[in-house]
């Protein structure tokens, strides 16, 4: 594997790097001012450059298991996610903000799993920070509208619940950025807006959280019939 990547390195200096070389010295020469805060799943299908066809320079990335953004809590244990929204809101000044949550999230489903091996405590206590949104959806299958619980059993209703529990979590995080005292003060003095995404992996698609309506649509509208779906769980709770 490492000489395909080693390859890779040969293939990119060759040709994007010579490319793009002048960019990259102007951003070497000026410094990095990008415009996006990109948080997104460390899934390996999810290429966030190649998904928005950006240039060197125009996002700031972060990637952590689930797309997860933790609460801000004053004393709270130091997080990597946390500073680097601290460093991307205060010191580069960023103007958008996306959580890109995604289909088949490895992060999601094991938040239905009721077991995990010792060696996965780290993971476990990682993912409790889901636990709500897992807690919401089940409470929604039990006791929802029949019409926002799916008709038929097994597997699509399994995936009907993955979908929620993933889109869902794009909406928990959201709501955590808002704690973040500078995301908050910056957010209503409108010099940034913070956006949720889905990205549906098999279609190539992105789907965009509408807050008035309480759920995703395309972002691009013609590659999506549109299909909203309800997401009022977390606005419900
Ligand atoms: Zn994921």
């Amino acid at each position: 594997m490492v000489d395909s990547l080693v390859k890779g390195v040969a293939r990119f200096h060759r040709s994007y790097f010579r490319k793009n070389r002048s960019k990259f010295v102007e951003l070497v020469r000026e410094g990095q001012n990008p415009d996006t805060l990109f948080i997104t799943c460390a899934d390996s299908r999810i290429i966030p450059h190649a998904l928005t066809q950006s240039d060197p320079g125009d996002l700031f990335v972060m990637r952590n298991v689930g797309n997860m953004v933790p609460a801000h809590r004053p004393g709270q244990e130091c997080s990597s996610t946390g500073a680097g929204i601290e460093y991307a809101v205060s010191v580069l000044g960023v103007s958008e903000i996306v959580v890109c949550g995604h289909s088949h999230c490895g992060a999601c489903a094991a938040l239905y799993q009721t077991e995990h091996p010792d060696e996965l405590a780290l993971t476990r206590k990682w993912l409790a920070q889901g636990s709500r949104v897992r807690d919401l959806v089940l409470a929604q299958r039990a006791h929802g509208a029949p019409s926002a619980r799916p008709r038929f059993g097994g597997r699509v209703e399994r995936e009907h619940m993955m979908r929620a529990t993933e889109q869902a979590m794009v909406v928990q995080h959201l709501a955590n950025l808002m704690t973040y005292p500078a995301v908050a003060r910056r957010v209503a003095d409108g010099s940034l807006a913070l956006h949720g995404w889905y990205y549906v992996i098999e279609r190539g698609v992105v789907e965009a959280y509408d807050p008035e309506q309480l759920a995703f649509a395309p972002v691009v509208r013609r590659s999506l019939p549109a299909r909203p779906r309800t997401t009022a769980l977390l606005a419900a709770s």
